[in-house]
């Protein structure tokens, strides 16, 4: 079963900021929405579901696994696009999904070949994918990062306030992306827009100051904003 369970997460920072505070939160599959003010915790709590960052507390699973102590098998079912991500420059995006498909172990050329080859499709970066990644727009890295995150087969795919810079076609595009990926994994789509959350989501959370304020389906809670 691939749901994702939160329970009494917390995580105060050395300076003292409380930045989660008793989190818990179930997450069916499907696309959900973590919204929240700039300083809420989302990036906190997307980089703890990512295994990059430890809570003082709480405990979290992913179908049988738990996301605190078996952090590698984890990492090998989930995709996680941060905020922000570098990319080699010099180098193609079939390239390199092809270099990361060596990687993780995908040792037959064809079958390398075909899948790197699927993955530009569904991305709409084929007709693009000899072109070097230092070229890209805002909105083509964002999806090549899909494409490498969909390499791994994710059951649980983090996608932090993925947004930012794009322009309303890109941002279309991306978001087609994301609603067919929804059906089979968890995505857990973090930000501060409203309409992201309700065009895409079909369930939610709103937190601030490290904790869960509401949850439900968004048709209902934003009604409620
Ligand atoms: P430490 O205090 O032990 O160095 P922190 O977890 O406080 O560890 O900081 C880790 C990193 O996060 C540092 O690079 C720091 O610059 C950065 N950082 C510190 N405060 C903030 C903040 N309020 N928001 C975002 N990043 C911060
Ligand atoms: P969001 O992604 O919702 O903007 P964050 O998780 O980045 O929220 O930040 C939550 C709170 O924790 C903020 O007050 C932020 O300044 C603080 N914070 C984030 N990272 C660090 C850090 N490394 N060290 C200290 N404080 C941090």
């Amino acid at each position: 079963m691939n749901t994702l369970s939160i329970s009494n997460l917390t995580k105060t920072y050395a300076n003292g900021i409380k930045a989660l505070n008793n989190i818990s939160l179930d997450v069916p599959k499907g696309m959900f929405g973590l919204l929240g003010p700039n300083g809420a915790g989302k990036s906190t709590l997307m980089r703890t579901l990512a295994t990059l960052q430890d809570p003082d507390e709480g405990v979290i699973s992913l179908g049988n696994l738990n996301v605190l102590t078996q952090k590698n098998e984890v990492r090998n079912v989930l995709g996680y696009l941060p905020q922000e991500f570098g990319l080699y420059p010099k180098i193609s995006s079939e390239v390199l999904l092809n270099h990361l498909a060596v990687l993780k172990g995908i040792t037959d050329k064809k079958e390398r070949q075909e899948i790197v080859k699927a993955l530009l499709y569904k991305t709409n970066l084929y007709d693009v994918r000899k072109q070097n990644l230092g070229g890209f727009s805002g909105g083509m890295k964002q999806r090549f990062g899909i494409a490498q995150a969909l390499l791994n087969n994710p059951k649980l795919l983090i996608v932090d306030e993925p947004t930012a810079g794009l322009d309303p076609a890109e941002r279309n595009r991306f978001y087609n992306l994301l609603s067919e990926l929804g059906e089979n994994t968890v995505v857990i789509l973090s930000t501060h827009i409203v309409d992201d959350v309700k065009e895409l989501c079909t369930n939610m959370a709103i937190i601030n100051q490290g904790r869960v304020l509401l949850r439900g389906k968004p048709l209902q809670l934003i009604a409620r904003l």
